[in-house]
């Protein structure tokens, strides 16, 4: 059953799995052996976490190799892989599941782990996020010489991460708050009139050492400029993340922001493809967070294809569909698609947005008249265009 629902929610995540798996059957110590002797960083949280992987994997290879399960295998048996094709690296930056990321911490025993943030994802995968954020809270004291770069936006990850014996605090700037309206500790309302969020019990936001503000980092007096080509605020919060943790392993927050500035995209996303007589950027959102990161990003003069399938692997359970602010939409057309685009269909016409629902989005796209699209695609639905439409890029 766990091997069935493992399979089934790499999808396509690739070939590097296979290998992974086979290592852990023949020996289930293998990843604690791979690990050995070197320094390693995990990188965990709801949304973000291929991506700040991959920026922190770029900024630690300024230093030296660098291991890194860079095609998003975020569940143990990625690790082991990516730690079984890279034996001399120096570093490794694995990006964990955040279910899985107390039992691969307990493995690996980490120089560093890096929180970005504690929200829903699927909603049927059966853990609530605060149940979540106290496995990885026990998993943190277990640590002592281990730091953890948490988010201190983040009322949930403050929470798991306060107790943890050295922390170093983030402000990542605005972010997603809607699951965090009361506290993560007692219950309450949480008081976000103040520019730093409180609650009478005492869970408070922390200074942070390290903030994203005005396109750079900021921290104890120093101002690093952060140029990145990824777009978005919330990139400029996942690139700041990425250089902290960098810092904690000796890279210079300046050297690290230069390899930073290099990354044009991160496992297709973002990245700009010709197909037909269309532009197209795909782009990933599989949650309400991250479409309330990702609505930001759309161009109101390019059409727009939505596509959401409901496999194991993006949770069969559509409703949170209703929690994404489509409402706000302005693209020039959009089209519903996926093996979902009846329920998405539903939801738009629900947020009165005109639009056409085509179940294939290449059929989709050839109903829009040429020039520039985004789509925006959940988990598999991202992996089946990036095949379809994506060949050869990286
Ligand atoms: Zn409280």
């Amino acid at each position: 059953m766990a091997t069935a629902r493992l399979s089934q929610r790499v999808g396509a995540g690739g070939g590097s799995i296979i290998g992974g798996r086979v290592t852990l059957a023949l020996d289930p110590g293998a990843l604690r052996r791979l690990a050995s002797g070197r320094e390693i960083v995990l990188v965990s949280g709801t949304n973000g976490k291929t991506t700040t992987s991959h920026l922190l994997a770029a900024a630690m290879r300024s230093t030296g190799s660098v291991a890194h399960n860079a095609s998003g295998s975020n569940m143990p048996d990625g690790a082991v892989a990516a730690l079984a094709q890279d034996r001399d690296a120096r570093f490794a930056v694995i990006e964990v599941d955040e279910l899985y990321l107390a039992v691969v911490a307990d493995a690996v025993d980490p120089a560093v782990i890096v929180l970005l943030n504690l929200s829903r994802d699927q909603l049927d995968r059966g853990a609530e996020v605060r149940s979540v954020a106290a496995a990885l809270s026990a998993a943190l004291i277990r640590r002592p010489r281990m730091t953890v770069v948490a988010n201190a936006d983040d009322p949930m990850v403050v929470w798991a991460a306060a107790p943890a014996h050295r922390v170093t605090w983030v402000s990542v700037g605005s972010g997603w708050s809607s699951d965090t309206m009361t506290c993560p500790r007692c219950g309450r309302s949480l008081d976000t009139t103040v520019k730093r969020w409180q609650c009478g019990c005492g869970l408070a936001r922390p200074t942070a050492s390290w903030t994203a503000r005005d396109g750079a980092v900021h921290t104890t007096g120093r101002r690093v400029a952060v140029r990145l080509r990824l777009p978005g605020a919330f990139n400029l919060g996942n690139a700041v993340m990425a250089i902290a943790a960098a810092a904690e392993l000796g890279v210079d927050p300046h050297q690290a922001a230069a390899a930073l500035a290099e990354i044009e995209q991160i496992a297709g996303r973002y990245k700009i493809i010709r197909h037909g007589r269309h532009e197209v950027r795909l782009l990933l959102a599989k949650n309400p967070a991250g479409w309330a990161e990702t609505i930001g990003l759309l161009d109101e003069a390019k059409a727009l294809l939505v596509v959401v399938n409901a496999r194991d692997a993006d949770g069969r359970d559509t409703s949170w569909l209703w929690d994404v602010g489509f409402e706000d939409l302005r693209s020039a057309a959009v089209m519903a698609c996926g093996e979902r685009a009846a329920d998405l269909g539903l939801r738009l016409s629900y947020a009165d947005i005109p639009h056409t629902t085509v179940e294939d989005p290449l059929a989709a796209l050839d109903l829009l008249p040429p020039g520039k699209v985004d789509i925006v695609a959940n988990y598999t639905a991202f992996h089946q265009l990036r095949r379809r439409i994506g060949r050869g890029i990286g």
